[in-house]
């Protein structure tokens, strides 16, 4: 029984001798090196709390959720507020900050059409590089324009290019936001016609997909010519489009 009871002391004696063995520096190689190993998959070993990306619902339902990255660009995104006003479909656009603070009038007139908004980072920076305090700021500066314009506490977050790191992961939590993905993305450098561009979507959608279409940054014509033609062939599909808050009240489906 005695060497039983020394088993663990002796493990704790080791462990002691250890880290005074090893010189600091080597201490904060190894704490360096554990922390730049912390991508995705990693972090549930450390952080069970946290909620995981979502990329769909899980539903035999034929509902799908249209979402918007890159606003609010006045160059598009009047143009898609229309055509969803035609097929009577609600939608969620992640915004850049800089681009609400340069156009409030804009990003006001999405949410009074009914659509909601949702955070894209303020400056749309390459997220991979960000520190945990730079990465709190992108959120809070964006999610306080939001709440100024809308009166309401944005949800939902999307990481530029959606590249996922352990710093993004613990701003959304301490900002309250909900990391979302998505399933399909309209654009597709394989597709030069917005009728390419339409197969490849709908051939990639099923009951549960979030959709993701761009209104902002870069040359988006093709985007907006395409919006009616997806929109009218899935409707013809039977498929209904819904709200990223009634698609998510479903199963989520995580990464
Ligand atoms: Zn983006």
């Amino acid at each position: 029984m005695k060497k039983i009871w020394a088993a663990p002391l002796i493990a704790l004696f080791l462990l002691l001798s250890a880290t005074t063995l090893l010189p600091e520096t080597r201490w904060a190689q190894i704490w360096e090196k554990a922390r730049s190993t912390w991508n995705y998959h990693a972090l549930p070993l450390y952080f069970a709390a946290y909620t995981p990306p979502v990329r769909a619902a899980a539903t035999t339902e034929k509902i799908v959720a249209l979402t918007f990255d890159d606003g609010p660009d006045p160059r598009y995104t009047l143009s898609i507020l229309r055509i969803l006003d035609e097929y009577h479909v609600p939608a969620t656009f992640f915004v850049i900050g800089q681009s609400v603070r340069e156009y409030p009038e804009l990003t006001r007139l999405i949410f009074e059409r009914g659509h909601a908004l949702a955070n894209h980072t303020f400056t749309h920076p390459g997220v991979e590089t960000l520190t945990l305090p730079e990465y709190n700021q992108q959120l809070s500066r964006t999610n306080q324009l939001l709440q100024q314009i809308s009166g309401l506490q944005a949800v939902y977050y999307r990481p530029p290019r959606g590249i996922v790191t352990a710093e993004g992961m613990e701003a959304a939590r301490q900002q309250g936001l909900q990391t979302v993905l998505w399933t399909v993305c309209l654009e597709n450098r394989n597709c030069p016609t917005p009728a390419d561009m339409v197969r490849r979507a709908v051939a990639r959608t099923g009951p549960g997909a979030i959709i993701l279409v761009h209104d902002g940054r870069l040359d988006r014509r093709k985007s907006v010519e395409a919006l009616p033609m997806l929109l009218q062939t899935l409707q013809q599909k039977g498929y209904s489009f819904v709200t990223l808050d009634y698609l998510l009240q479903q199963q989520p489906e995580n990464m």
